[in-house]
């Protein structure tokens, strides 16, 4: 095997991972096509020691901080298909190469599909946001929205109130229970039930929604639930068993980060339902340190 272990996504997760690898002493590449999911922010938030700093620059620190270590290579491009090959697995990458790997961590990360709104995409990660940790603190108590696509825009509208007076517009998507409107109520949300036409004010800012009956109502920030998808079928591929997140499926794990697949490991958004930069980076930790003792303590998968 060139490799004892190939990690295929090169941010949070994955270059958690490879850092454990690296420190013993182990044979990793990175396989990494730079399309981090918080690419859309200007700013990252909440991950210890960098807060504030923008998602490339503490991407390009944490690759800084592994290229110190010689084990450790990174190849810039996609994993296109993986397999088992005898004991290791063997992956095609997008220039035509293979690479093969005693083991392997998916750390690939989800894409995310946004509702087709005018004005909606160009405001993703500025504007247009999913989490109110993430960036609700800097809309600094100005008006806020909800937009729901199904029942779980009641969580979020719940939630929002500390960031900011908040409505929540049902539109088509949702109607509250007579329960659901009275805690809206508690915490002082507006329910709004016509559709949202567009958003509007000079993007990536947003100074309001126009309603489809012609009303316009002032927003800082309009929060919704994207529909996520794994960023690649190679988890499918290798068969790992998956299982239904809120907002789509995601990669079933143990708590070390281990799938139903022998030798394969997963971490970050991929086999989450909480998507959080810290979070990923934790579970690349354990993926990496795992995936390591897996190498000495599982000698019975050499024969697999
Ligand atoms: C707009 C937005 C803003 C956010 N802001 C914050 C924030 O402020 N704070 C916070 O904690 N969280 C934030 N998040 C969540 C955060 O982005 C994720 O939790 C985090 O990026 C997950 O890390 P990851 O390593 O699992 O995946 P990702 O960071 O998405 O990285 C996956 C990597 O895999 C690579 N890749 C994909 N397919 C392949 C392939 N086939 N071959 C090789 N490489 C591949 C991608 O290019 C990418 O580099 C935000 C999310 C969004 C959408």
């Amino acid at each position: 095997m060139d490799h004892d272990v190939l990690i295929i996504g090169g941010s949070f997760a994955g270059m958690s991972a490879a850092m454990q690898l690296a420190r013993a002493r182990k044979a990793v590449l990175v396989l990494d096509i730079g399309m981090p999911r918080n690419r859309f922010a200007v700013t990252s938030h909440g991950f210890p020691g960098q807060d504030g700093q923008s998602p490339a620059d503490i991407k390009a620190r944490l690759r800084e901080e592994l290229s110190a270590y010689p084990t450790v290579r990174f190849h810039d491009g996609a994993a296109l298909s993986a397999r088992r090959e005898g004991s290791g697995f063997r992956v095609s990458l997008a220039d035509g190469g293979e690479v093969t790997a005693w083991r392997i961590v998916l750390a690939y990360g989800v894409r995310d599909s946004l509702p087709d709104l005018p004005g909606l995409a160009e405001r993703w990660g500025a504007s247009v946001l999913h989490c109110p940790y993430c960036h609700g603190y800097e809309l600094d108590r100005q008006p806020v929205g909800v937009l729901a696509r199904d029942e779980k825009a009641f969580h979020q509208a719940m939630m929002l109130p500390d960031w900011g007076p908040t409505t929540l517009f049902t539109g088509m998507a949702f109607r509250p229970t007579a329960e659901q409107v009275q805690s809206l109520k508690s915490r002082g949300v507006q329910i709004e039930e016509t559709p949202v036409a567009e958003l509007i004010g000079t993007a990536p800012a947003l100074e309001a929604v126009r309603l489809e009956d012609g009303r316009i109502i002032a927003l800082a920030g309009l929060f919704l639930a994207p529909q996520t998808a794994p960023s690649s079928d190679i988890a499918a591929q290798l068969g790992c068993e998956m299982q239904d997140g809120p907002t789509g499926p995601y990669i079933a794990v143990d708590q070390t980060q281990a799938i139903t697949v022998p030798g394969v490991f997963a971490a970050g958004d991929l086999a989450s339902p909480m998507p959080n930069a810290t979070v990923a980076a934790a579970a690349g930790v354990m993926a990496g340190s795992a995936a390591h003792r897996s190498l000495i303590f599982d000698p019975e998968l050499i024969s697999i």
